[in-house]
């Protein structure tokens, strides 16, 4: 029903667009099917921490399902083609936030500390006559600027019990941090902004981060189940270079005590302890005494991992429901773009691995779907090639304010209007910085095409190129293959023209310098 309404308004408007008709967007924005003047569009941007798109439903996941994830794919549009330029957390948003590559905006690593000073969206947002709101992660060390309202986890912030970091101080919380990270969220659409403006709320989880500590009610989910392993879980990193064999991030040799729920946490109230007892302890004492080696140890820990990682997915997925919900009880849905997205991929046993960092495909893709009803067609799926470099000149498009100059990504709302410009881009810039450091995945930057990855690590100056229509799954470098010469050729010189226009040729390319003891 809803569904239906949502594509009659479409096409409804449509078309009317100003757009088609070749008036400025700025007058498009706020043109209303009403008699009134229509508000310009509220924002919400829901935004977790290494949540990979093949773990919802929406994008096909063989092992989970998102049924609230995926009202607002079904709702929207789902980007099939979105990348990070660093797959990392802290450096994504930083990205997402100045709509700069990592070399621009203060923050290629986890290390560095966010210049709150440098323009951002929230704060072009705000002089635009936004309400600005960031509840949860925001992991870049300074306060936040910006904002109206902020109440965010202090660093990664814990799955229980979280103190949150507000500007009157920090405020503890008892409870699972999912579901009170909601409840500050919801709290603040109800009752504390200033209904008279539009807003954009940043809504952002920490789930379903390391070490993946699932919310009371998720403790049991899955204990039943089998979860399917990925076709690579054992792979052997033949047929690439140097960096896939000395990277240290694998399921079999890698999971810590922590990760594998050996020790309970530490920080659990008695009535959270002994919930948490009662979902591990048994399988704690089975697994040490039943001696499994080899490749039934990998099995057993892949899905020790993954029943745990879903599990946080769950309740993100249960929240993300509340508020639609409350979008839908209120009124405010019609009105609002919900938008959501991952700080990176996450390999999820894929080759063998946990974790991110690399510019293959499970890390580098971000899940990214966006609802917003009268513009964008439900059920719409778009594969142009598209960043988290784009998210701030799309927040600023949607709320028909000025893109400065100095960002470097570009606004998606055309393409969530159903019509990719012809000049899109047809390729991609990455760089990870992130080295040495834990889980020893070498520096590297490249290109992607719709068709084409090639990948330099260029401390060991070694290189990787995959032809992804042939090699999905990225298990055979072909750069050395003479067939692909002409390939390398053109990405070579495809990726020095992308770093010009970045301005990524400088110094920069070492930067932090790497240590030397
Ligand atoms: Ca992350």
């Amino acid at each position: 029903m809803n569904q239906k309404m949502n594509r009659s308004r479409f096409l409804q408007i449509a078309g009317l667009s100003a757009a088609s008709l070749g008036l400025p967007r700025s007058l498009y924005a706020r043109e209303s099917t009403a008699a009134a003047p229509k508000q310009r569009p509220n924002i919400i941007f829901i935004f977790t921490d290494d949540h990979a798109s093949h773990a919802i439903s929406a994008y096909g996941s063989k092992i989970n399902q998102t049924p609230n994830l995926d009202r607002i794919a079904d709702g929207g549009m789902r980007f099939d083609n979105c990348f990070c330029t660093n797959s990392i957390c802290a450096p994504s948003r930083a990205v997402i936030l100045t709509g700069k590559h990592s070399h621009l905006n203060s923050v290629p690593t986890n290390r560095e500390t966010f210049d709150g000073a440098q323009q951002t969206f929230p704060k072009l947002l705000r002089q635009a006559g936004y309400q600005t709101a960031i509840v949860g992660k925001w992991h870049l060390k300074s306060d936040p600027t910006g904002f109206d309202f902020w109440n965010v986890l202090i660093g990664q912030g814990p799955y229980y019990n979280p103190p949150l970091k507000t500007p009157e101080g920090v405020v503890k919380h008892t409870g699972y941090t999912t579901d009170i990270l909601t409840d500050v969220a919801l709290d603040w659409l109800k009752n504390k902004r200033d209904s008279q403006k539009p807003f954009m709320l940043m809504y952002q989880h920490k789930a379903p981060h390391r070490n993946w500590q699932p919310g009371p009610g998720y403790l049991h989910m899955y204990d039943d189940q089998t979860i399917p392993e990925p076709d690579t879980l054992f792979d052997d990193y033949a047929n690439r270079t140097s960096a896939a064999k000395t990277q240290e991030m694998t399921v079999e040799r890698h999971l810590n005590d922590n990760d594998l729920k050996l020790i309970p946490p530490k920080n659990l109230t008695p009535e959270q302890l002994e919930a948490w007892n009662k979902a591990y302890d048994p399988k704690n004492e089975a697994f040490r005494t039943a001696g499994l080696q080899g490749k039934d140890l990998v099995r057993w820990k892949y899905q020790r991992y993954m029943k745990d990682y879903l599990r946080c997915i769950a309740s993100v997925d249960e929240n993300v429901g509340r508020v639609l919900d409350y979008l839908d009880q209120s009124g405010l849905a019609d009105n609002t773009v919900v938008i959501y997205s991952s700080d990176q991929g996450f390999y999820l046993g894929d080759h063998g691995w946990f974790d991110k960092r690399w510019m293959y495909e499970e890390s580098l893709r971000m899940p990214f779907m966006v609802r917003w009803p009268g513009v964008t067609a439900p059920g719409a799926v778009n594969t142009d090639l598209v960043q988290n470099l784009d998210f701030a000149e799309t927040f600023l498009d949607i709320a028909s304010a000025d893109i400065p100059s100095g960002m470097q990504g570009r606004s998606l709302v055309p393409l969530l209007q159903g019509r990719t410009p012809s000049d899109w881009r047809q390729s991609i810039y990455y760089h990870y910085f992130e080295f040495p450091a834990v889980h020893s995945v070498q520096r590297h930057y490249g290109v992607r095409t719709q068709r084409h990855k090639l990948i330099h690590y260029y401390l060991i100056d070694e290189w990787e190129l995959f032809d992804l229509q042939a090699d999905p799954h990225e298990l055979k470098s072909v750069y050395n293959d003479p067939a692909y010469a002409d390939t390398v050729r053109r990405l070579k010189a495809e990726l020095h023209r992308l770093r010009v226009q970045y301005k990524a040729t400088g110094d920069q390319n070492l930067f932090p310098p790497p240590k030397t003891e």
